[in-house]
């Protein structure tokens, strides 16, 4: 487990967290496929904001579960809270400025959010 750096694009909002990178999350739902994010989930007490939680602000759709934070001056979505696991931070990989995913070795796990219920169904028979 590595402390990987993030931070959105004009430097507002920024934080840290612990994580493996070797598995990474692709989702196909509406929004994500849109903003083009790689995710990796973040248990709270490895995700630390550093700076620009009042730079923040948030979208929700659909049953309102899921929480897409953005910053609201440079509009990047660093990371959220998904509707699979809303305690979780899902953390958008892209935005880490010390992980290069060129030249990582990590494999992309897809969610198939665009059919939501049946995805999140499986992956708890999956364990
Ligand atoms: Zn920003």
């Amino acid at each position: 487990m590595k402390t990987y750096h993030g931070s959105c694009h004009c430097g507002a909002v920024k934080f840290e967290v612990d994580v493996d990178l070797t598995q990474l999350t692709r989702c196909t739902c509406s929004i994500c496929t849109k903003k083009g994010g790689l995710f990796c989930y973040v248990p709270p007490d490895r995700f630390r904001q550093l700076h620009g939680e009042g730079d923040m602000t948030f979208y929700r759709f659909n049953t309102g579960e899921a929480e897409h934070r953005f910053c609201k001056h440079c509009g990047i979505h660093t990371f959220g809270h998904p509707r699979s696991a809303p305690e979780l931070f899902l953390v958008n990989v892209r935005c880490l400025d010390d992980f290069d995913l060129d030249t990582a070795v990590y494999d992309i796990k897809v969610f198939d959010g665009r059919n939501w219920e049946a995805a999140f169904k499986a992956r708890q028979e999956c364990g």
